[in-house]
């Protein structure tokens, strides 16, 4: 049975997970995942266990776990968290899989709420994995459908990317009834009688295939064949190719091929769609990835010729970029975006760490920095941390300076992966001092739960003290951190590593 229903781009990734028998979900927070992942848990009817891990490494093995053991798994990340699960995600290819494994790749173009603005299609290359690029409710539920079939077919995981603008788009759907095709599918141990590389030469003969067939007749991409000029598109640019081209006389005999499946490219679709045409435009987010791959086919404009701009493309990018066609090379996109421009996205004006934040830009070292608030007062006007390289990153980061120096990390960090800093910090007997940011929550991305760590920590580390600024006759608000300033100035004399757990809650949860 099916049934038309009008809805969000976020509500059918969760009707399609419904509808394909999810039985487990993993997620770990971050802009734009945490939307879909709070609907999981806010509409959870039972069908399925949710949960949310510090660490996407942890996320993909527990669902890789679960896939094994016949349950269809879906993985919930941002962009960065893909580079966390790479690992067991490429193993995971050539090892082979049970019921089907779908990730959920949340990428921001424009780097809203992010550290930096990566394009997670590559990943299907790195990995020899199908990524799908749906462009709206409609595809963003048909993908989801069809990529835990693919992962059940081709025995691998898939990559469903999304974005925020796709998860708020809104628009018609075709729900079919739940399937029962794939689900209870086991892991066959008979793989490991291969090699290593006997796996990987049957994943290029038996599941290799698959994929590609999908990349180049299935149903997922879209063709509308009609003048001399096209447009090649994917993801959430697509709905606004469609938008331009349907509402605007001027471009309505230019033809589009809108990808649903990006990888493995579909060379043969794509180049037959290049040749019928004079000039063709690519529209993407955030990288050049179709451009690069269609470039050696004719004219082929985008990112890498200048007619649009890296990351976020609107409407009046892609007519502008139309109109200039007949030019080889544009140039103008070359002014860079400062804070002064944008306008600064600084920590809480009340925040509780104000005070440890002045302390630190008093002291003259190095700081290192983490991704969460902390990275937010590297700008002036605050000027804090020096650094911010990744989440759980500042631990190893201030290892690596030339003198004493001071990370600076929350308690979701150093759960995510700055403990393992720690571990190598002590193994080396690094000087530095490490301050936890102890306010039990991942405040960046929603409130989320932080384990407290603090005993394993104490079992690595014996010079570990807590600061709490609250706390009985300490409760005299910035001048307790008088204290902790010269507890800091102290620690940073000492040799080895110390730790300072700095109490205090978060005023936004
Ligand atoms: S979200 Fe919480 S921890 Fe982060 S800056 Fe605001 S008050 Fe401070």
């Amino acid at each position: 049975m099916q049934k038309t229903i009008h809805t969000t781009g976020l509500d059918a990734l969760y009707l399609a997970s419904i509808d394909s028998c999810v039985k487990r979900i993993t997620a770990v927070a971050g802009f734009p995942i945490t939307a879909v992942a709070e609907k999981f848990i806010r509409d959870n009817d039972g069908t399925y266990d949710f949960h949310w891990f510090t660490s996407e490494k942890s996320a993909m093995e527990t669902a890789l776990g679960a896939s094994v053991c016949g349950c269809r798994s879906l993985v919930l990340v941002k962009h960065v968290g893909m580079n966390l699960l790479a690992d067991p995600l490429i193993t995971s290819v050539t090892h082979t899989i049970g019921a089907g494994v779908v990730i959920l790749a949340g990428d921001d173009p424009a780097a809203f709420g992010s550290q930096n603005e990566q394009d997670s299609r590559w990943y299907g290359k790195i990995a020899e994995i199908a990524v799908f690029d749906p462009s709206g409710p409609e595809t963003a539920y048909e993908c989801l459908i069809r990529a835990f079939e693919i992962s059940e077919e081709a025995s691998a995981p898939v990559i469903v990317r999304v974005t925020d603008r796709l998860e708020k788009s809104e628009g018609r759907v075709l729900r079919i009834t739940p399937r029962a095709g794939g689900r209870g599918k086991l892991f066959d141990p008979s793989v490991w009688k291969l090699t290593m590389h006997g796996k990987h030469q049957l994943f290029h003969l038996r599941s290799q295939p698959i994929l590609t067939r999908e990349a180049e007749k299935g149903s997922l991409n879209r063709v509308s064949t009609k003048g001399s000029v096209g447009v090649i598109s994917s993801g959430f640019p697509s709905a606004i190719v469609d938008e331009l081209l349907s509402g605007d006389e001027q471009w309505n005999s230019v033809s589009h091929l809108a990808l649903g499946v990006v990888s493995p490219f579909p060379y043969e679709l794509a180049a037959s769609f290049v040749r019928k045409h004079e000039r063709i435009l690519v529209t993407e987010e955030s990288e050049p990835f179709i451009e690069s791959h269609t470039r050696i086919f004719g004219n082929v404009y985008g990112k890498e010729t200048g007619h649009l701009p890296y990351g976020l493309l609107n409407r009046e990018h892609i007519g502008f970029a139309l109109e200039n066609l007949d030019r080889a090379h544009v140039t103008e996109y070359t002014s860079i975006q400062t804070i002064a421009e944008r306008g600064p996205r600084p920590i809480c004006s009340d925040c509780p760490y104000m005070p440890l934040y002045h302390i630190l830009r008093r002291l003259d070292v190095m700081i290192a920095g983490d991704m969460g608030c902390s990275i937010r007062t590297a700008p002036e006007p605050l000027g804090a941390v020096d650094t911010g390289f990744s989440l759980g990153g500042a631990i190893s980061t201030a290892c690596g300076f030339t003198k004493n120096g001071i990370a600076v990390i929350g308690d979701f960090g150093l759960a995510h992966s700055g403990i393992i800093g720690l571990i190598n910090a002590v193994d080396h007997g690094s000087d530095v001092l490490v301050i936890v940011l102890q306010n039990d929550v991942a405040a960046m991305t929603g409130g989320q739960a932080a384990p407290d760590i603090k005993e394993a920590v104490r079992a690595l580390v014996p010079d570990l003290e807590v600061f709490d600024p609250d706390a009985g006759a300490r409760n005299m608000g910035e001048a307790a951190f008088e204290e902790l300033e010269r507890m800091i100035k102290e620690k940073l004399d000492l040799k080895g590593v110390s730790v300072i757990y700095v109490k205090c809650k978060c005023v936004m949860y």
